[in-house]
């Protein structure tokens, strides 16, 4: 890989390296905390499998990540979450940066330490939730003023300080602090959030210093495709060892957004990791990897089991309902989650009518075990070459819905 910012160095030389074994020690010492190899393409489309190598371990895509917002994937501890396959795992600057304070996480050693989780994890930077959740005082370029809901104190977050905070939370991968128009939003709004999220780019990257962690860049642009592929320009320019779109299932149709991923996937560096933020369907997320994404995150799989509802065969079940009174088969008895593995529909049905926590966790497990093992089927379809056969396009109904 090229050298680039963020601790990416060539490797050495054959020539230099490949002499001696102390030599050869050196080499692999010398290996960049962060690569990211293509192990395997679709001949029909941009899907390809890949690994992102990072301090914490491999990162093998296609690939969901689960959401832990405030350094919890919300009712599932640490070895159930190891148990859906979950690789990185989300957390969320804007809610830690609140309560405890990045100072606390840092304290503890940083936040795979203060969690407990030792495989990788990305922070999102706080810009999506301050334009999104906080009374917003103020948004000027310098950056945004805003009251805690917590508390009431006036909190300004600019990029320089998202920086701080993540690089005192210490995750694997930091995103840039951007601003994400809502949706819809006027040209010329996207225009101004466009312009922002570069300058502001530019502030994290000469923020940014710690090598053990990568800046991802993010690619805003709303739904107006001249200013999505300006933005993937200027974001690609920019060479970070990975790159997102945001601006995507802000709550605009579903085929703006499968137009935007088609419009910004190919403009994407071929040899960076593509992430995909805030997606989490399974239609989008074959969509996505058909164009060459390959990271997603959603907070629906836990979101979803907290309220009682199962993701079964590409559909939504409501486990209230009373179908499953008697049903003492398991939810899904393809799955090998915890709760498939051990309960039935009608014990889960009974956890939820009585409002368990158990019930909760497990459809939370359910949920999330199922978003990872349809990215790890897609995964293993692309090195088989029957990616385009049985993923693009995916409905639940196609007869390939059996492959994963
Ligand atoms: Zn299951």
């Amino acid at each position: 890989m090229d050298s680039r910012q963020g601790g990416f160095e060539d490797p050495p030389s054959a020539a230099s390296s490949a002499t001696s074994s102390g030599s050869l020690v050196a080499a692999v010492e010398a290996r960049p905390p962060f690569s990211f190899e293509i192990t395997a393409r679709c001949p029909h489309s941009r899907a390809r499998c890949g690994c992102f190598h990072t301090p914490h371990g491999p990162v093998y895509t296609p690939r969901f990540m689960p959401v832990g917002t405030a350094a919890t994937v919300k009712g599932v501890s640490i070895p159930q979450l190891a148990e859906t396959s979950a690789q990185m795992v989300l957390a969320n600057t804007y809610h830690l940066h609140l309560m405890p304070g990045e100072a606390v996480v840092a304290e503890a050693g940083g936040l795979h330490r203060f969690m407990g989780w030792s495989g990788p994890l990305l922070t999102d930077s706080g810009g999506y939730q301050v334009f999104s959740l906080g009374a917003l005082n103020r948004i000027d370029d310098n950056g945004v003023v805003f009251r805690s809901p917590r508390d009431g104190r006036r909190i300004e977050i600019t990029p320089e300080r998202s920086m701080q905070i993540q690089m005192a939370l210490g995750a694997d991968v930091a995103m840039a602090f951007d601003q994400c128009p809502p949706w819809p939003a006027s040209e010329a709004e996207v225009i101004e959030a466009s312009r922002r999220t570069h300058a502001w780019l530019e502030r994290c990257i000469a923020e940014h210093d710690r090598d053990d962690q990568a800046l991802f860049g993010i690619v805003q642009g709303g739904c107006f495709p001249h200013l999505r592929r300006e933005s993937a320009r200027v974001v690609a320019s920019m060479n970070l060892p990975g790159i997102a779109v945001g601006g995507v299932s802000v709550g605009e149709p579903v085929e703006e957004m499968h137009r935007i991923v088609r419009e910004v996937g190919p403009l994407l560096p071929e040899d960076r990791p593509h992430y995909l933020m805030g997606v989490g369907s399974l239609r989008e997320m074959a969509v996505a990897v058909a164009e060459g994404f390959d990271l997603f995150d959603c907070v629906l799989p836990t979101r979803l089991g907290r309220h009682g509802a199962a993701l079964v065969g590409g559909e939504r079940w409501n486990l209230r309902n009373a179908r499953f009174r008697h049903d003492h088969t398991p939810l899904d008895a393809s799955c090998s989650c915890l709760a498939c593995r051990l309960h039935t529909r009608a014990y889960l049905h009974h956890l939820v009518r009585s409002e368990e926590m158990l019930g909760r966790t497990l459809l939370s497990l359910h949920n999330l075990t199922t978003l990872i093992r349809f990215t790890s089927a897609m995964a293993q379809a692309i090195a088989q070459g029957t990616f385009s056969e049985d993923f693009a396009p995916w409905e639940p109904a196609s007869p390939a819905a059996h492959t994963w």
